[in-house]
């Protein structure tokens, strides 16, 4: 795209950027990139810049294999913390073979391609994320002291300053914030962002991290996105609000219903649920993430969706009479430590496959599953989310739809590397174990 082009050399100029850097995303959702001199910035967006393609694979890192990153010319950014002279922009890149395919291991490609899935069904995707997170005063997580309650106002609470601060970084960077506020946990903070198409939001979710975490460092602190970094209080989740539009109409939307939900947003939430169990490796990727998702804490246990309780793994907020528009679901399991292009695709796959299928809608849960018998929730076919990240590797392995939605090199790679984890983790003694039970046994 010519003018694309054009539009970013000339606010390269204006701007007297000499550093650009090219991000990707690697299978596990680290932000990886390198920076190129202004000097190289024409030719890299019309043939790509070569770089260690390698360095995409996670954990599992084969030999080095020469790539191209194609800069996003959509993506490109001042980065606000950086000086102004000699500025320092950055682009999203997609991943190139030497022969101009699209990379088969690169997330942004994977999620193009569902995308473009939805897309021959006549259908647009949007999601918008509530992203929590806790601020430390370092890595080791020493509190910071921050007493906080949910949507606390407190006067001497030093975060305030530091979301203000972040707020204001993401909206320098064309991120549009809703709103943000102190979340139930000491020192725990959420920043939710306005709604926007899911490849935009996944590439936002990748700055969005960076920005929470270098606002922190410049005032002293550390901010973590750590599923459940302290024991006894609330993990950070990241609720995912969904739909669909076709054009400018929102599809799940509809009149007639009760609920204002059409037949499209029902099929999509049934096909959520039904899969939820084999997505939530990807979107709940580390052994931690699974000490976050325990009863009490807000975080969703049981597959089961209702317009109120927090411990549902879908909810379907209120219809507000003139808000067709953001007639939408929130899907409360993913965690924000995940790789955003994947978890979008494999819930996109999820909900359209729902509808490709007509899958029966459920019955919204009439009861907290929490305190249920195991037999009340068998005979209701309620079933659990994943225990752990074994149990979740186990049904994601297993997944024709994770398989198909991540493709065959993503879907192996991801395995393999979340394998290893767990390896890692499991063949660990645990803190727990030395207390529990060398004084007694
Ligand atoms: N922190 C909770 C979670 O883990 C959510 C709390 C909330 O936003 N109600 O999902
Ligand atoms: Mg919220
Ligand atoms: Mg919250
Ligand atoms: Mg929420």
């Amino acid at each position: 795209d010519p003018e694309a082009t054009e539009f970013v050399l000339h606010e390269a100029r204006e701007n007297d950027v000499k550093f650009i850097r090219l991000w990707f995303a690697d299978i596990l959702g680290n932000l990886k990139g390198f920076a190129i001199t202004v000097e190289e910035l024409e030719h890299s967006l019309t043939r790509g810049m070569g770089f260690d393609g390698s360095s995409i694979e996670g954990f599992v890192r084969s030999d080095e294999r020469d790539m191209y990153a194609l800069p996003d010319p959509n993506t490109f950014n001042l980065l606000p913390w950086r000086p102004r002279e000699n500025a320092v922009a950055r682009m999203f890149c997609d991943i190139l073979t030497p022969d101009d395919e699209s990379h088969e291991s690169d997330p942004r490609a994977v999620l193009r391609r569902n995308l473009s899935n939805a897309s021959k069904l006549g259908y647009t995707y949007y999601v918008g994320p509530e992203i929590e997170y806790f601020y430390f005063k370092d890595s080791k997580g020493t509190s910071t002291d921050g007493r906080g309650s949910y949507f606390g106002q407190d006067a001497t609470d030093l975060a305030t300053d530091l979301r203000r601060q972040t707020v204001l970084t993401l909206e320098e960077l064309g991120i549009p914030v809703e709103s943000s506020h102190q979340e139930a946990a000491p020192s725990q903070h959420e920043i939710d962002l306005r709604h926007t198409d899911a490849l935009t939001m996944a590439d936002t979710v990748m700055t969005y991290r960076l920005v929470v975490k270098e606002i922190a460092r410049q005032n002293g602190y550390y901010a973590t996105f750590m599923p459940k970094p302290i024991n006894g209080v609330n993990g950070s989740g990241m609720h995912m609000h969904q739909s669909l539009y076709q054009g400018d109409r929102n599809a799940f939307y509809d009149d007639d219903d009760p609920q204002h939900l059409s037949d499209t947003a029902k099929f999509f939430i049934a096909g959520l649920l039904k899969h939820a169990r084999e997505i939530t490796a990807v979107t709940n990727q580390w052994v931690n993430s699974y000490k976050r998702l325990v009863p009490q804490f807000e975080a969703p246990t049981y597959v089961t969706w209702s317009t109120v309780n927090r411990a549902d793994l879908i909810r379907v907020p209120d219809f507000k009479p003139g808000r067709e528009e953001s007639r939408r679901i929130e899907f409360r399991s993913p965690d924000p430590a995940c790789n955003p292009y994947l978890a979008f695709s494999v819930m996109l796959a999820a909900g359209l496959k729902g509808i490709e299928n007509r899958y029966e809608f459920p019955p919204a849960a009439q009861s907290n599953a929490l305190y249920m018998s195991q037999a009340e929730r068998d005979e209701l076919g309620i079933e659990a989310l994943p225990a752990n990240l074994w149990e979740a590797i186990q049904i994601s392995e297993r997944s024709e739809l994770v398989h198909d939605s991540l493709g065959e090199p993503v879907f192996k790679s991801f395995i393999e590397n979340k394998k290893i984890e767990w390896e890692n983790y499991h063949s660990r003694v645990a803190d727990y174990e030395t207390e529990h039970y060398l004084p007694v046994l």
